[in-house]
């Protein structure tokens, strides 16, 4: 395991770009895989979610 050793930080994280649905009205998204509904609305406020693509942790 001498190759894990280089005094990386450990926050260090792996982001990649991901399909998500963002909420037109607020803060809310889900990872598109997640999401059965082809037009999904939001579950905190019911409003209409885009289609976007998003930088999110992924380990
Ligand atoms: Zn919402």
């Amino acid at each position: 395991m001498s190759y894990f050793n280089n005094r990386k930080p450990t926050s260090e994280h792996v982001y990649a770009e991901t399909v998500i649905w963002q909420c037109s009205s607020c803060n809310c998204w889900s990872r598109e895989e997640f999401v059965l509904a082809n037009e999904p609305n939001c579950p905190v406020c019911n409003s209409k979610m885009n289609r976007e693509t998003k930088n999110i942790r992924v380990e």
